[in-house]
């Protein structure tokens, strides 16, 4: 089925290749649909299907990952595990900033 408007905003939808980016990372051009108002991108289940097979082949699939929080003497820690720890290659006693982004969104900053 071809869309010719956007299901959110009514906005004009028009083809165009896309550098996709996973972590920041490219992942190649992939064709799109994309619509001219709102920005929505929309990616063909083929495409879909390419994308996520990159996105493995470069190490970025399942990066994230549910943790839980544990008691650290007074404070609580998170646990992060060995995937994000090599891609974002983390040292045990290296120094990150932490700030919250909103009430359920906690950013971590590797200096
Ligand atoms: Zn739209």
């Amino acid at each position: 089925m071809k869309r010719t408007r956007c299901e959110e905003c009514n906005g004009k939808i028009i083809k165009k290749k896309i550098d996709f980016r996973l972590y920041g990372i490219s992942l190649g051009l992939f064709p799109a649909e994309v619509c001219t108002q709102c920005g929505e991108e929309i990616f063909d289940e083929e495409t879909s299907d390419k994308i996520d097979a990159v996105a493995k082949a470069k190490g970025l699939w399942g990066l994230g990952a549910e943790t839980k929080i544990s008691k650290s003497g007074t404070s609580l820690a998170i646990t992060v595990n060995k995937k994000i720890v090599d891609f974002m290659n983390l040292k045990k006693g290296e120094a990150v900033y932490i700030h919250p982004e909103t009430k359920n969104r906690l950013v971590i900053e590797i200096q």
